[in-house]
């Protein structure tokens, strides 16, 4: 209950990890230090302060977000299949209501999570659900801050429990990871993408950046091998990683005309080639 948690990105550290002047996820270049300073707090003081966990449908899935928002306010999801559902994503937030109500949804067999930024409170989350294994992609393992059962899987894709394959993007962090469920949206599939591939506001499109609080774009060498890696995989519907935040369908088609929008605006054609010099 008493672990800190960051403020700004709601990632939980363990003592081994923790430095009270210091948030190393936040402190990187593609998050940001909170404006009042670093800030803690704790699982004990957001009960005490009236938080809580807001548990209701996306989609085809079951959310798991918290209300009011916390940090950086994405919401996780339960994906279900044989051998169980995956929490895909976390949160910061849990509390006794939070794991009965996800206890009635079927549990939690296994937790993977897109990227450090939402790392949050993965391993209190793991602790309430027998220690389920959480799956990290070995190539952000730095990013660790509180250690726990988990799974460092290395290179570009694992099917984690039947229909349920973590494929590494890449984009955002070398670590990035998204999920396609096979039988998602009614078996076109879907893909889970926190904010590895962010679905916009304009919600036929996503979007591909090494930074979204700073504003800093991905490279296109990036972009392109994402691309590649997902080519074999059938996706109709995308869920990002806030509410609401859905490709409904097309979501192949999306991915490919978001990703020939950015490249194009970068100067870069898909597949990508430096354009010729104009003189
Ligand atoms: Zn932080």
């Amino acid at each position: 209950m008493n672990y800190p948690i960051c403020q700004t990105c709601g990632v939980q550290y363990d003592q081994a990890h923790f430095d009270p002047d210091h948030c190393r996820i936040c402190e990187d270049e593609r998050q940001y230090v909170g404006w009042s300073g670093q800030r803690w707090t704790t699982l004990e003081e957001m009960a005490a302060g009236g938080y809580r966990a807001d548990i209701r449908e996306e989609g085809e899935l079951t959310g798991i977000g918290t209300a009011p928002a916390f940090a950086i306010g994405q919401r996780a999801l339960l994906v279900p299949g044989e051998g169980g559902n995956v929490l895909w994503d976390c949160v910061s937030y849990v509390d006794e209501e939070a794991v009965a109500a996800v206890q009635a949804a079927g549990g939690i067999a296994a937790i993977a999570v897109s990227h450090p930024h939402f790392y949050s409170s993965a391993v209190s989350w793991s602790e309430a659900f027998g220690g389920a294994p959480i799956y990290l992609h070995e190539a952000d393992r730095k990013w660790v801050c509180r250690d726990g059962n988990i799974t460092f899987w290395a290179g570009d894709s694992h099917e984690i429990l039947p229909g349920r394959t973590l494929v590494n993007c890449g984009v955002h962090f070398a670590g990035g990871t998204v999920l396609h469920w096979a039988a998602g949206a009614d078996g076109r599939g879907a893909l889970c993408t926190g904010d590895i591939l962010t679905v916009v506001m304009d919600r036929r499109y996503v979007s591909f950046m090494y930074s979204y609080p700073n504003h800093v774009p991905e490279s296109p060498a990036v972009i392109e091998r994402a691309l590649a890696l997902l080519e074999p995989f059938a996706f109709d519907t995308i869920y990002g990683g806030w509410w609401g935040r859905v490709v409904a369908t097309d979501g192949k088609g999306a991915v490919a005309r978001s990703a020939a929008r950015y490249l194009g605006r970068l100067g870069f054609s898909t597949p990508s080639r430096p354009r010729p010099p104009t003189c």
